[in-house]
């Protein structure tokens, strides 16, 4: 057994497998079930887009009321990343650890929430974890699709409507995802840089022992770079309803990956898939997996942990050489 393991509560077997799209020889059926385990089956992808076609069809202001500073529109916005966010966060949160209904299965570390801890605003990292997320990271996610909607309502960012060219517009939705696992390894690196991550980044590291509200809870200058994700609307031509999903997938999708937890277990079964271990490590040994599972920055900048104690060897090497400099 790797030594690895007797560092957590639960680790997956095996190694932590990244998009096997880079890997060579090619395997068009790993490939293939690759894409097909987060597009046709319950995953945070189908998830946002569910989210973002219901918001869009059945809630969304017309795309015009955003040329004016409309506050029914902008709240309505509003709304629509607010409810969703904490009706996730909450539930997921109230059944793993209020109701603590699958006790630890699955759990990767073994502690409860940190309470009663100088390390947390209110003393309490739930609450710290809530505030954050709030107050400044739904206000900031909105704030930047408000300047894009504002912007396409006024046409200064491009527009795409689906009658016009319908293979287009179902593609965005893919090259969204490519460009925001890339977006997100470059800012979080440099959001490693040590004055960036004493300012900023180190209240999101707060939690090594990570939950559904840790996703996003984030300093406001985290927020304000994360969150420039959305700037690639002004080049790439898309909609509303792009927007929202890119909105779902940047902020909802963390909820799982920060679970704690690698499967959700309910009434003996496994329902779906939660938690990301490959982030989890990177919560624990911070110098390490700065991207995402989807494109290989890490193994090519030499950051990779595929969660074996050698690659924990490696990290606290590449700490320390970080350090000395
Ligand atoms: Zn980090
Ligand atoms: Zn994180």
């Amino acid at each position: 057994m790797d030594k690895e393991s007797e560092r957590w509560n639960y680790k997956p077997a095996g190694t932590v497998k990244l998009n096997p799209m880079f890997s060579r020889p090619t395997r068009f059926s790993s490939i293939f079930d690759w894409y097909a385990s987060y597009w046709f089956q319950l995953s945070t992808t189908t998830l946002a887009l569910a989210l973002a076609l219901l918001a869009w069809l059945f809630f969304f202001p017309a795309l015009s009321s955003f040329a004016q500073l409309n506050l029914r529109s902008y709240g309505t916005l509003y709304l629509l990343n607010l409810l969703p966010h904490c009706f996730f966060a909450g539930s997921i949160h109230q059944w793993l650890y209020r109701h603590k209904g699958q006790a630890k299965k699955f759990k990767f570390d073994p502690r409860d929430p940190a309470i009663n801890s100088g390390l947390y605003t209110f003393r309490d990292q739930v609450k710290d974890n809530m505030f954050w997320t709030i107050c400044s990271g739904i206000s900031l996610w909105t704030l930047f699709q408000a300047i894009v909607l504002w912007s396409m309502a006024n046409g200064i960012a491009p527009v795409l409507m689906f009658s016009k060219n319908p293979i287009f517009f179902i593609l965005v939705f893919p090259i969204l995802i490519i460009w925001s696992s890339f977006h997100f390894y470059w800012v979080h690196r440099f959001l490693h840089w040590p004055p960036l991550y004493r300012i900023a980044h180190s209240l999101h590291h707060r939690n090594v022992n990570v939950g559904p509200w840790s996703g996003i809870s984030m300093h406001p200058i985290e927020h304000l770079l994360f969150y420039t994700n959305f700037l690639i609307h002004f080049v790439l031509a898309s909609s509303p309803v792009h927007l929202l999903f890119h909105g779902y997938m940047q902020s909802i999708h963390p909820i799982f990956s920060h679970s704690g937890f690698e499967k959700l277990y309910v009434a003996n079964k496994e329902r779906a898939k939660m938690g990301d271990f490959f982030h989890q490590l990177h919560h624990r040994y911070f110098e390490c997996n700065y991207g995402t599972v989807e494109m290989p920055w890490d193994r090519w900048f030499g950051s990779f942990h595929d969660g074996t104690a050698k690659a924990t060897n490696d990290t606290i090497d590449r700490k320390k050489r970080m350090y000395k400099k």
